[in-house]
């Protein structure tokens, strides 16, 4: 079967070598010139890590191993934390953080994308997109894995259907000489009217974030003029690293979090979607990427089947995260972390990471 991918992020580059692997011929079709290695780092729980694994990509040799997901005060006192390796050993593949930017390119490697081809014009029922400059493809399949403003989607279902959550993260990486650089510790401090979080991404780099709030509907802080001197007001009171990383910081990134209502079905005839295109959340729960690839690996073994059953399969398992994530519990965190002990917490996290993955509910 020729299958005809838009989009090469997590989700159409995973679906393109899960496919190849099968034995379809598949092509990708990107818009940007170039792999998009932007963003900061994703945390790849142990569903996504098999996935990988069977897809031929080591994520735990190009990040950094996840041990501990810890709740600070303000103050710098550990609330809670979850022993991530209780999943890893009952589920048998670990919890990893690494940059985005290098899952992309890891997941490149020998899958065959035209950049700088933007699909400007789709035709579902006919399985055919036309790309800019006027070449016209077609697949027997057509998958829409163009992210969250997703041309495949519009042809489909009309619009931009996601919404501003009323929450955005600042982030970056430091190089700043931390403890935790080098540790498995995924940390998270409330404070500031907001979260920071710390997370090892791999090669000397962790990563911070500054989750604020803004005004529902509105990406505000993104046109902020002086947004470092908005953050070290909010969050100079945190314990160490903050401080330092608030100090060095320059360009942060900006990132506002989307919610989306999402529906049983959303494809029609040969064509449908997989990744932020069918389901756009925001990163509370680091799902994205996640379920981007659980997406990926559905679809590979349903793309000479009922692409709807595909649609409806995975539309009730994304919303278990989406509408968690849609809550932003963000600043709301410290009074839940100081009430549940770790084995309680280790126990909720082991258990979460399997009803949250298509993949470990088939596998164990
Ligand atoms: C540059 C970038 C930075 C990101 N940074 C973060 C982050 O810091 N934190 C976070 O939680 N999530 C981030 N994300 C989103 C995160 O990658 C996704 O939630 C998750 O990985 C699912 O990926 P996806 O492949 O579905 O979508 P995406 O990662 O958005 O990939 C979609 C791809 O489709 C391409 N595309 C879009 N329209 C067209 C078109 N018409 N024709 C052809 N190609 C098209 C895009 O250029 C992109 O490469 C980022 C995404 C991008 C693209």
């Amino acid at each position: 079967m020729r299958v005809v991918v838009i989009g090469a992020g997590v989700a159409g580059l995973a679906l393109a070598r899960a496919l190849m692997g099968g034995g379809h011929e598949v092509e990708v079709f990107e818009e940007a010139p170039e792999p998009r290695t932007a963003g900061g780092s994703v945390t790849l729980w142990p569903g996504s890590t098999a996935i990988l694994r069977e897809l031929g990509v080591d994520a735990a040799a190009a990040g950094r191993r996840l041990e501990t997901l810890e709740s600070w005060s303000a103050r710098g006192r550990m609330l809670s934390a979850a022993d991530l390796t209780d999943a890893e050993r009952a589920y048998g593949h670990p919890t990893v953080h690494v940059a985005r930017g290098e899952l992309v390119a890891l997941l490149a490697e020998g899958v065959p994308v035209t950049y700088g081809a933007a699909a400007e014009d789709v035709d579902p029922g006919g399985a055919r997109a036309r790309l800019a400059g006027g070449r016209t493809v077609r697949g027997d399949v057509l998958v829409g894995a163009d992210g969250r403003r997703s041309a495949v989607r519009h042809a489909m279902l009309g619009g931009d259907p996601a919404r501003l959550s009323g929450w955005a993260t600042w982030q970056g990486f430091t190089t700043e000489p931390t403890p935790l650089i080098s540790a498995g510790r995924a940390v998270l401090i409330s404070g500031g009217g907001g979260l920071c979080g710390l997370i090892p991404a791999g090669g000397g780099r962790l990563l911070w974030w500054f989750d604020v709030r803004t005004a529902p509907g509105r990406p505000l802080w993104g046109d902020d003029p002086d947004p470092v001197g908005k953050l070290r007001r909010l969050f100079g009171d945190l314990p160490d690293p903050v401080p330092r990383i608030l100090a060095t910081m320059t360009a942060p990134e900006f990132f506002p979090h989307h919610t989306w209502k999402i529906p049983d079905v959303w494809g029609h005839g040969p064509t449908t979607l997989a990744g932020d295109s069918a389901h756009t959340m925001p990163p509370t729960l680091a799902q994205g990427a996640n379920q981007a690839l659980e997406d990926a690996w559905l679809l590979a073994r349903s793309v000479t089947g009922d692409l709807r059953a595909y649609e409806r399969a995975r539309a009730r398992m994304v919303r278990r995260s989406a509408v968690l994530a849609g809550i932003e519990i963000t600043n709301r965190h410290e009074p839940l972390a100081r009430l549940v002990p770790k084995r309680v917490a280790t126990g909720l996290c082991t258990r979460w990471l399997r009803w949250a993955s298509g993949y470990l509910l088939t596998a164990s």
